[in-house]
């Protein structure tokens, strides 16, 4: 069988992200959360992927002293894998306009989403292997069970392992 490795324009990826340690929680705005799910089942059979965001409000800042994690936007990436049913490649030109608008809206990059069209939520060999570069970063994957019924598991990437995180509440 053949594996594909995930890619992103950054070899350092996670140098944007100003989560440095492992959070205690995670948590998502139901606007994002909606858009997440939107965006993964609309490239569907292809995988979807993107960032997570949140804004710099006060509420997020307290969040973040209290370990959780917390998402108030996402950013949609095109997928520009050669096999994007198996695997996913940021767009370069995407990923560049994206960080531009990250910094002009004020938010800080927080993660990074992708969808798992026909398995589970659990990293694959080529998550493992496109994370080679990256110290650490929270990563999401959303999978389709069934789909209306998303299986939804954040995780936090750091030195080559990935630890389940908690999904606090969506909503926040
Ligand atoms: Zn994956």
């Amino acid at each position: 069988m053949t594996s594909y490795t995930n890619s992103f324009p950054d070899k350092n990826i996670s140098m944007h992200s100003t989560w440095k340690q492992q959070p205690i929680k995670a948590a998502m705005t139901v606007n994002a959360w909606q858009a997440m799910l939107h965006h993964c089942r609309s490239d569907m059979p292809n995988e979807a992927c993107g960032v997570l965001t949140c804004s710099h409000s006060s509420e997020m800042i307290n969040q973040r002293q209290n370990g959780i994690l917390s998402v108030d936007q996402i950013y949609p990436i095109s997928n520009t894998a050669e096999h994007a049913n198996q695997n996913f490649r940021f767009d370069p030109n995407d990923w560049i306009t994206i960080l531009y608008r990250i910094q002009k809206n004020r938010q800080s990059l927080v993660g990074i989403y992708h969808s798992h069209p026909s398995t589970n939520p659990l990293p694959s060999l080529a998550d493992l292997e496109g994370m080679q570069y990256v110290p650490a970063v929270s990563y999401w994957i959303v999978s389709f069970p069934h789909l209306e019924q998303p299986d939804v598991q954040p995780y936090w990437y750091n030195r080559k392992t990935f630890t389940p995180l908690m999904l606090a509440k969506i909503g926040v």
